[in-house]
């Protein structure tokens, strides 16, 4: 290891002078001694004292096969000799091209025919999902004669902090403040079943999916949101969802067969369908059912495609470069694209974009990435990492202070209670999840929660003994920090 040109004194001191953190108390932030990494290797990050830790947390949710990898390292430093960045007003570039092709394959239903055909690039979730906003908007005026685009959202929702992604938001601890800046969105309940009014079954040692007794209240209340709007006369005009699974609104997993049956609804109601796979895209939700029977190459990359799903739109963001560099894209259909076609003096083009639109840096880590995923060493790693992954999160049962273990693929959240025989919660204000964390760390293991949720969100590089070392330490840190309890 190379010696730090600076000591950890000044570099601790110029952050707090001058770095403002995302989602950080800095008056709390400057009171502690900040991790400052240095170094990544596979699930491995290294800071500048030597110390290492797991990354359990995939670098909040963007790294997918792992830090430093040879291939997409490789590719970077091939796009480098070429060009960093040019523009695409005006001009084009092979990488954002081939890219763009390769996400259209991606997104292609194994049945049926493939509705995704375009893909606008942007630099982030959050814008990800802003363009997909203006593009249903545009679309509800244009091609429906509609005033505006109506949205509606699930509650807990969480698709970005800018202000159309914060708009169709429903996190009040984020978004309540913002409120006046935002234009109006509907909800509809969240598929929260370990917290659903509707579950009348009792907790148990076992995933509230599973366990549930209902009669699918969630979807009637989602109907019942279509034709009310209908007949209000101000219909819907688009659903946006997480698919699968909710991240910031705590992993909110939804039972088996939710999205299906919310996309059919919303297709019946003429509304169009935005899938935010900001979180849930490239593999992240798991190798899908009988993966081991699959040719090799053709595992579903999008949580959509888990339940046959062909959304309007895709956003997509975190994983698009493998974790490395701030990428993001919005898929859509023809039929989308075709409302803005016209002479130029129609003025019907798209005015949106930005700066780094199409980055060539960026796409080629994309397309080194999407290699990756489709090769069958990483389609072999994620089958085995996901089985694994079920079986030691299994062993969270035994902690009192689980109430629940909620896995799709590989990303799970673990919902902390005070008694798990009556859900009861921990206050935000105990900051029960960041104590957890704090002593997950201490053990060697980062990770971020979410209010009382802890997230595990490995890289798909990590290894099953590396695995059970990120339960094992969440384990031990539950016991340690809640034991008493
Ligand atoms: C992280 C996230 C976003 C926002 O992405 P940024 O890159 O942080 O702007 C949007 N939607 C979902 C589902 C996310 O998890």
């Amino acid at each position: 290891m190379s010696a730090p040109s600076r000591s950890i004194g000044s570099i601790v001191q110029t952050d707090r002078r001058h770095v403002w953190h995302p989602f950080t108390q800095m008056a709390d932030w400057n009171q502690t001694e900040p991790l400052i990494l240095v170094r990544g290797r596979g699930a491995v990050l290294e800071d500048i004292r030597g110390r290492e830790f797991l990354d359990a947390n995939s670098s909040i949710w963007t790294n997918l096969h792992g830090h430093g990898h040879p291939a997409i390292n490789r590719a970077l430093t091939r796009q480098l000799k070429q060009v960093a960045h040019v523009s695409m007003l005006g001009f084009t570039n092979e990488p954002a091209s081939l890219l763009a092709r390769e996400l259209v394959r991606m997104a292609r239903p194994t049945r049926g025919p493939a509705l995704l055909q375009k893909v606008f690039y942007s630099d982030n979730g959050s814008t990800a999902m802003e363009v997909a906003l203006k593009l249903a908007h545009e679309h509800a005026r244009r091609a429906r004669g509609l005033k505006q685009a109506r949205f509606l959202s699930l509650d807990g929702a969480y698709h970005g902090d800018t202000v159309g992604a914060v708009s169709i938001g429903h996190i009040d601890l984020f978004h309540g403040a913002f409120s006046k800046l935002l234009f109006p969105t509907d909800k509809v309940m969240s598929p929260y079943c370990y917290r659903c009014p509707f579950n009348r079954a009792k907790p148990e040692r076992a995933d509230a999916r599973e366990t549930r007794k209902c009669g699918w209240e969630c979807i009637s209340k989602l109907e019942q949101k279509f034709t009310r709007a209908a007949a209000a006369k101000k219909p819907i005009t688009a659903f946006s969802v997480e698919p699968l699974m909710q991240g910031a609104a705590g992993m909110i997993a939804q039972p088996r067969g939710w999205l299906k049956k919310a996309a059919e609804i919303t297709r019946a109601n003429g509304a169009l369908l935005i899938a935010d796979e900001v979180m849930t895209g490239f593999g992240r939700t798991g190798v899908g059912e009988r993966a081991a029977q699959k040719k090799p190459g053709t595992l579903p990359l999008l949580a959509s495609h888990l339940e046959q799903v062909q959304p309007d739109f895709v956003a997509l963001a975190k994983g698009l470069t493998g974790g490395y560099l701030p990428m993001a894209a919005t898929l859509t259909t023809d039929e989308v694209y075709s409302q803005f076609l016209g002479k130029y003096e129609d003025f019907k083009t798209f005015f949106h974009g930005h700066s780094y639109t199409g980055n060539p840096l960026g796409a080629a880590a994309g397309l080194a990435s999407l290699e990756l995923l489709r090769s069958p060493e990483s389609e072999q790693q994620r089958r085995v990492l996901e089985a694994a992954f079920a079986s030691n999160l299994e062993t969270l049962w035994s902690c009192p202070s689980v109430g629940d273990v909620r896995r799709v693929g590989l990303v799970a959240g673990i919902e902390l209670v005070r008694d798990w025989r009556t859900r009861k919660p921990y206050p935000l204000a105990e900051r029960t999840g960041i104590r957890v964390c704090e002593a997950m760390r201490r053990r060697g293991v980062l990770t971020r929660p979410i209010g009382s949720v802890v997230v595990l969100i490995p890289p798909y590089c990590t290894t099953v003994k590396q695995l059970g070392k990120m339960v094992d330490a969440l384990r031990d840190s539950i016991d340690e920090v809640l034991g008493e309890d």
